[in-house]
């Protein structure tokens, strides 16, 4: 099958010919049919996470179940599915207390190391047991949600990653009041996924904080009620000046130290501040002393703190209803061969989210 091959951190992608394992017990091997273009997946190819290469990555991602391994139940050829990029092995003490998404049980028995992909004898990972830039993933299937008629592959890709990180970081991770003020330090897909989910929990006031004025624009209409340009002064005394001293919740959706700080400094006394981007792994974040007198909360949230069966159903039923709008997400759209070209259009900021068409349903 062909599949997009980081060899070396830094250096583009190869489309390689590699082989596929069959699925193992508690696998399923997936056509893929869409996936997303992330900063994570960027992340790695630039070396600020490190890979073991050489590695497929692309953990946002639908498709079609071709074949099931024995034991499972969950889903069978033919089925519409998400392919999660965890995958949970229902289980262990997170599993059994609604945080799956921290759960690093292996779900099968294939061990973690024993590879599914080859380039001739070379031993090719897969990224997240999930390998999402190749025309088939082979992955253990509690991590696969099915996908409802009439919500397309594009969009369920989407909800692999960027939606239930946004939604989940808001609704699960932070828990958005009604009438709760917010402010989302970000630029990339899940910050517009933060404040349409900021607006559906209710929040009265939703400050997005961006350099480039477009992405202001854009993410209000996805409602953000203001925006604040940090190359135009303060931002955070902007948004502490916007809220008469700092919001309820604070997001920072980059991945910098130096907003993650931001963050903290948005918030209101009492406040609550969540990292979602990926600060660089080696980075330290520096919080005041006083975190004690203000009561402030910083936590961070990981594939938004969702428990994948519930929200990503739920998530989709949402927008099926009209009240998240995933369609306006999508801004282009390249075939596998040019994931490169995809990988370029991300850096330099032009886009929410670039989907490769890989397969057909
Ligand atoms: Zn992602
Ligand atoms: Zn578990």
């Amino acid at each position: 099958m062909k599949a997009a091959v980081l060899n070396e951190a830094r250096t583009p992608l190869s489309i390689d010919d590699l082989r596929i394992d069959e699925p193992g017990t508690g696998e399923a091997l997936v056509r893929v049919v869409a996936a997303g273009v992330c900063h994570s997946d960027l992340h790695f190819i630039e070396g600020t996470y490190p890979a073991r290469v050489p590695t497929v990555l692309g953990h946002e991602v639908a498709g079609v179940v071709e074949q099931v391994g024995a034991g499972v139940t969950n889903v069978q050829a033919g089925d519409r599915v998400i392919v999660g990029f965890v995958q949970p092995c229902g289980i262990c003490e997170y599993c059994s207390s609604a945080r799956p998404n921290l759960c690093q049980t292996p779900s099968t028995p294939r061990r973690r190391d024993q590879p599914t992909l080859w380039r001739d004898e070379t031993a090719v990972t897969a990224m997240t047991n999930v390998g999402g830039f190749a025309e088939y993933s082979l992955t253990p299937a509690s991590g696969l949600v099915k996908v409802p008629d009439g919500v397309g592959m594009d969009v369920a890709a989407l909800v692999g990653c960027s939606v239930t990180t946004g939604y989940g970081a808001v609704v699960n991770t932070a828990k958005v009041t009604p009438g709760s003020t917010v402010a989302v330090i970000g630029t990339g897909g899940v910050r517009l996924n933060i404040i349409q989910s900021a607006r559906l929990a209710g929040a009265r006031q939703i400050i997005a904080v961006d350099l480039v004025e477009h992405k202001l624009a854009v993410a209000k209409q996805f409602g953000a009620t203001d925006g604040v340009n940090p190359g135009e002064g303060d931002a955070v005394k902007t948004a502490k000046d916007l809220t008469g001293g700092g919001v309820d919740f604070a997001f920072e959706a980059i991945g910098l130290k130096q907003t993650a700080r931001q963050a903290y400094d948005m918030a209101r006394r009492g406040g609550t501040a969540v990292v979602v981007g990926m600060v660089p792994a080696m980075d330290q974040i520096e919080l005041p002393g006083m975190i004690w007198l203000d009561e402030k909360t910083f936590k961070g949230s990981f594939y938004g703190s969702a428990r994948f069966h519930v929200d990503m159903p739920h998530i989709m039923a949402l927008y099926q209803q009209g009240k998240l709008d995933l369609d306006g997400l999508v801004t282009k759209r390249f075939p596998l061969d040019q994931i490169n070209e995809a990988f370029d259009t991300l850096k330099s900021g032009e886009v929410a989210r670039s989907v490769l068409e890989i397969g057909s349903e």
